[in-house]
């Protein structure tokens, strides 16, 4: 019996991955929502769930730990995508990676006059790359959330964060100055994992990969 462990994040993720899953025939037992286990059975005797933190997904998949996973594209820039194969976008979690500032903040004449600007964010890979290719000098500074409060706690000029609706940047007086990417999350598969388990593997892929374009 080849078993099938695929790692997912609680949250939009799950939420939003469920219907991809059941369209594969995969039942998760329980909602991580609810239920304080980490790991989750399904319907199928060989296949479980494991709850991880959004940004560890790449991690368990790219040891094997997980055969499967979903994660965003922001969490695999920042992975770097080492020993994983991502064959699908699923068009799930979609949001926006963005440049932000406070209200009143000029920022076109910031980078115009070429100042240093002091940049917090999450994402550091991906903001360090975005600012390198517009030729803007930056200190970055990493935060592990809350990016929105740095600018109004004075620790940053700006911030690079995600957003969908942008009530979040908005309740803190925020603006979006500029659009890095868009981010939707993506199936990772395990390199090693795919060819030792190709067949099992390949029908979820392919049947995941039909519910996307229904
Ligand atoms: P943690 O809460 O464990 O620090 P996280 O905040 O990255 O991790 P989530 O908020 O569940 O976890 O986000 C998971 C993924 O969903 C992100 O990596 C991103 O791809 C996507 N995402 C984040 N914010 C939004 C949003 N506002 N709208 C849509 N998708 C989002
Ligand atoms: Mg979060």
């Amino acid at each position: 019996m080849t078993t099938i462990t695929i790692a997912l994040s609680k949250g939009r993720i799950f939420d939003e991955t469920l219907p991809l899953l059941a369209a594969a025939g995969i039942v998760p037992a329980k909602n991580p929502e609810t239920s304080r286990k980490l790991i989750i059975a399904t319907n199928l005797p060989d296949v479980r769930v494991v709850i991880v933190r959004a940004s560890d997904v790449p991690t368990y998949v790219q040891y094997g730990a997980a055969d499967l996973g979903v994660a965003g594209r922001d969490v695999l820039i920042e992975h770097g995508g080492q020993g994983l194969y991502a064959p699908l976008d699923l068009k799930i979690a979609k949001c926006r990676m963005m440049v932000a500032v406070p209200e009143g903040f000029d920022y076109q004449s910031a980078v115009r006059q070429g100042a240093r600007l002091k940049v917090a964010s999450k994402y550091v890979k991906a903001a360090r790359e975005h600012f390198a290719a517009k030729g803007v000098h930056i200190d970055l500074i990493k935060l592990y959330g809350s990016m929105e409060l740095a600018p109004l706690a004075g620790l940053a000029d700006a911030i690079v964060d995600l957003v969908s609706t942008g009530s979040t940047l908005k309740a803190n007086k925020l603006v979006a100055v500029e659009d890095i990417m868009p981010i939707s999350s993506r199936l990772v598969v395990n390199q090693a994992a795919l060819k030792v388990k190709r067949e099992v593997l390949q029908q979820i892929i392919d049947a995941i990969a039909q519910a996307v374009e229904k």
